[in-house]
């Protein structure tokens, strides 16, 4: 048998997936393997993960521990987000984002700084306020915002040990009400970056680069009894009717428009109850630069827009607030995350990617870690990398947990 990713873009080595169902077993599963990784949901679209054997918690219990009084909520970290959002939002709680699908698992998705959108919102990974990781000699180290190493441990790509559980901030549920303008003028955008991305709680732009106009995504979070009605035309667009798809003409599987409802169902695209996406016929990139530069950033990737657009699905631009996670793509720089879903020509695909991030040089971009790109050895990205190398080599001094992917990328 073997093993791919959810869009098959990367064929495993290993071919089984070990399934521990106590503590012990995932401390004896460690301990017994010379090169092990985590995988979560295999959402993952590169070769971040690969390694010679692999383990999935999904037969762990789905411990979902929630403590009113710190507001914080202990979760096994194999449980995808739409789990442990159903159970807090039950009990009067909620996350502060969620990402476009809640399919994906909180240990993955946390590991590799996966995010939604929101100027004033961080990535998934800094709702993170503890982590319970079994290390490479297969001891057991909980780590929680007393521990200085916290920060550098939050967005680890899988090389600090396997994550049983991660402890997340949750605050007072919220409703949210979604609403998609369409024919935004591209120049919008352009002009007045943080206009537009400041125009709701979570914005996303939705495109192709030589289209003339956009779609616009608004979720205004509401205050109680608040309905949220925003104009019916906004930006030189016009506020749609009815359901609205990313890509295509089927809007089954998008999350209500234009109706408020609980954050978590409003907050991702895509209902978790239908298959997601382009159903796996994808491949998928993004590069995050400073808010800052925006306007600019745009506008090199639109001089390629006649080599980008034939391969292109669609285009997703979201905006993510700076933190100080060490491996965080938004570390100190509130972020234009610029997304691409292409279409599954994986070698035109690759050949384009150096062309883009060449455009994109000049504004320091750093790759998502789980999707698509061709650059190498970009450790500079990150002004505390080398702390964070030396935290890597300290849990796991053999490289237990690091492959062709920590090298290529990091020098690990
Ligand atoms: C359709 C689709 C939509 C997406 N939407 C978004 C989005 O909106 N925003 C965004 O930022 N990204 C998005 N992604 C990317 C995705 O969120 C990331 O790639 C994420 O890391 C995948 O999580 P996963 O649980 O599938 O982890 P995997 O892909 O299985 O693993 C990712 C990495 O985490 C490690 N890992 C996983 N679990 C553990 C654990 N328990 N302990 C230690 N290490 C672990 C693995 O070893 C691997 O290195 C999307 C991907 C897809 C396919």
């Amino acid at each position: 048998m073997s093993l791919t990713n959810w869009a098959s873009t990367w064929t495993f080595s290993a071919t089984e997936v070990a399934r521990p169902r106590t503590l012990d077993d995932v401390r004896r599963t460690v301990a017994s393997s010379d090169r092990i990784r985590a995988v979560g949901t295999f959402h993952s679209f590169n070769d971040l993960g690969e390694s010679a054997a692999l383990v999935s918690l999904a037969d762990m219990p789905a411990d979902i521990e929630l403590d009113e009084i710190a507001a914080t909520v202990r979760v096994a970290a194999q449980l995808p987000f739409a789990r442990i959002a159903e159970a807090i939002d039950a009990r009067g709680w909620a996350l502060a984002n969620m990402g476009s699908l809640p399919h994906i698992s909180v240990g993955g998705a946390t590991a590799t700084a996966t995010h939604g959108s929101g100027l004033g919102n961080g990535n998934l990974s800094t709702s993170v306020v503890g982590l319970d990781l079994v290390t490479a000699d297969g001891g057991v180290l909980h780590l929680d915002r007393a521990d200085p190493r916290l920060p550098g441990a939050v967005v680890h790509l899988g090389m600090l040990g396997v994550v049983t559980h991660v402890t997340l901030a949750v605050q007072p549920r919220y409703r949210v009400r979604q609403d998609v303008y369409l024919d935004v003028p591209w120049s919008e955008v352009l002009a007045d970056p943080i206009g537009v991305f400041g125009a709701g709680y979570s914005v996303s732009v939705f495109g192709l680069w030589g289209a003339d106009t956009v779609q616009v995504w608004r979720k205004t979070r509401l205050a109680d009894g608040e309905h949220g009605d925003l104009p019916a035309t906004w930006r030189g667009g016009t506020r749609a009717s009815g359901q609205r798809a990313i890509v295509g003409e089927d809007t089954d599987n998008v999350t209500v428009q234009g109706e408020p409802g609980a954050w978590h169902a409003r907050l991702p695209h895509f209902r978790f109850d239908r298959q997601p996406s382009a159903q796996g016929e994808e491949i998928q990139t993004e590069y995050f630069v400073d808010i800052e530069d925006a306007s600019a950033a745009l506008a090199a990737v639109r001089a390629l827009a006649d080599r980008i657009d034939p391969l292109l699905l669609i285009t997703e631009l979201r905006t993510v607030a700076a933190d100080e996670l060490w491996l965080s793509t938004a570390y100190r720089r509130t972020s234009l995350a610029i997304h691409f879903t292409w279409r599954r020509q994986p070698t035109e695909v690759a050949a384009l990617l150096p062309e883009i991030e060449a455009a994109l040089a000049p504004f320091a971009p750093r790759p998502h870690w789980g999707k698509w790109f061709a650059m190498t050895e970009i450790g500079g990205l990150y002004p505390q990398f080398a702390e964070a190398a030396a935290l890597v080599r300290e849990l796991d001094p053999a490289g237990r947990f690091r492959n062709d992917y920590t090298r290529r990328v990091l020098g690990l």
